[in-house]
């Protein structure tokens, strides 16, 4: 039986690289559903190439032409973000891929959990807003939830046979981005193109910049810490600037295991829609010999100030890591279309975070208020700054 997939997001970074990695083993996926958001012409074009069920454009103004485009396929078409919701229960779905950026990601995934489906998750955003409403769910459902974010990913291969086997801490390793080893100083007119060039990666444009804050590795943590159920003091980060060792665990015994790969998001994608088997790839692999230095630093928290922001909401939970997560994403915004710069990403964050009120339980109701107001407010706070 072939796995049935359903990839919401599938026009993206993570979306067209899983079509890469099916397409390379159509004896093992289908893909059930397709969504996007409004880029019509590319879920046209994978449409008509990957033949799904059912797919969903969320733009309402973009339904018509992929209705019209796909008239003569066997394909249903629908349009709206409650399209985006429902159709993730379908029965036919076996896994659902996570690959929507942002807050967008969170009620998706939740309806698909609470459907009893398989999630492979890479929307950092769902657990970094509401790890402590997901877990459970996927703990008391006993649902498997399986990593695509390349760190993540690491850590859970690292403890394939080791769920008895207590984790002393784990090590989730940056890249440090295109500005790793600069100062605050020289960070003040970076542009917006400077920060989309990632040395090791290609993605979208809202993790990149994350990437460059090192805002991504804060996410990651409060991730890693829902995923793997471990305190924040038990995450460390390092930064590796090969992308090599993807991150690593340590034992009680002393003992540390690392994942190793090229830079490759096919990898881990994968792995998530294959385990727990590995299958077969010719992408490019890691040779020691032509990769022999691999370096680890401690990353610049002055600088790269975002890692504390991340570090203190946590330790706060209810919904601050929900304010945080919707002031970064209109900052990073504000600063790709030249309105802030890039140590303003921060300063929005952090005062973002004072002026929303805490919710120290927070539903899915209560997240949806939190965030919507977040980014009232962290616009706000943008127009202030650009007057
Ligand atoms: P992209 O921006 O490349 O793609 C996002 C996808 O989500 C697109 O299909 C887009 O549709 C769709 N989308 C965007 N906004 C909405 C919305 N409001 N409602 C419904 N669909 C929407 O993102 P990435 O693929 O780079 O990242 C996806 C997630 O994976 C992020 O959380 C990121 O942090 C994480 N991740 C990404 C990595 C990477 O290598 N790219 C690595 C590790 C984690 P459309 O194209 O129509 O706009």
């Amino acid at each position: 039986m072939k796995k049935r997939i359903a990839i919401l997001g599938s026009t993206g970074s993570i979306g067209t690289q899983a079509l890469d990695v099916i397409s390379c083993h159509l004896d093992q996926f289908e893909v059930e559903v397709l969504t996007a958001n409004r880029n019509a012409d590319l879920l046209i074009r994978q449409s008509k190439q990957f033949k799904p069920n059912a797919v969903v454009i969320v733009e309402d103004a973009c339904y018509q032409q992929v209705n019209e485009a796909l008239k003569d396929e066997d394909i249903k078409v629908f349009a709206g973000r409650s399209s985006l919701l429902d159709i993730v229960e379908m029965s036919t779905i076996d896994m659902v891929l996570v690959a929507l950026v942002g807050f967008a990601g969170l009620e998706p995934t939740y309806r698909a959990l609470q459907a009893g489906k398989t999630v492979a998750l890479a929307n950092k955003e769902t657990l970094v807003v509401g790890g402590a409403m997901i877990m459970p769910l996927v703990h008391n459902k006993n649902i498997p939830l399986l990593p695509v974010d390349s760190e993540h990913s690491a850590i859970f291969q690292c403890l394939v046979g080791e769920w008895v086997n207590p984790i002393e801490k784990i090590t989730l390793t940056a890249s440090g981005g295109p500005f790793f080893g600069k100062k605050r100083e020289e960070l003040q007119h970076v542009l917006p193109q400077q920060a989309l060039k990632h040395p090791n990666w290609s993605m979208g444009s809202k993790v990149t910049i994350d990437s460059a804050t090192m805002m991504n590795k804060g996410l990651e943590m409060i991730e890693a810490k829902w995923l793997f159920n471990l305190q924040p003091k038990e995450i460390e980060i390092v930064v590796h600037p090969q992308s090599i060792v993807h991150s690593l665990v340590h034992f009680a015994d002393g003992s540390v295991k690392a994942q190793m790969a090229l830079p490759d998001m096919r990898l881990p994608i994968q792995y998530a829609l294959s385990f727990p088997q590995r299958l077969e790839t010719d992408y490019p692999k890691f040779d020691l010999t032509t990769c022999s230095t691999l370096t680890f630093y401690a990353p610049d928290r002055e600088t790269f100030s975002c890692i504390d922001i991340a570090y203190q909401v946590i330790a706060k939970g209810g919904n601050m890591p929900c304010v945080m997560n919707a002031a970064n994403e209109i900052a990073v915004m504000a600063f790709l279309k030249g309105e802030i710069g890039f140590l303003q990403i921060s300063d929005v964050i952090a005062e973002t975070l004072q002026k929303v009120d805490y919710v120290a339980e927070a539903n899915m109701h209560n997240f949806l208020q939190t965030d919507a107001l977040s980014r009232v407010r962290a616009k706000e706070i943008i127009e202030k700054i650009k007057r």
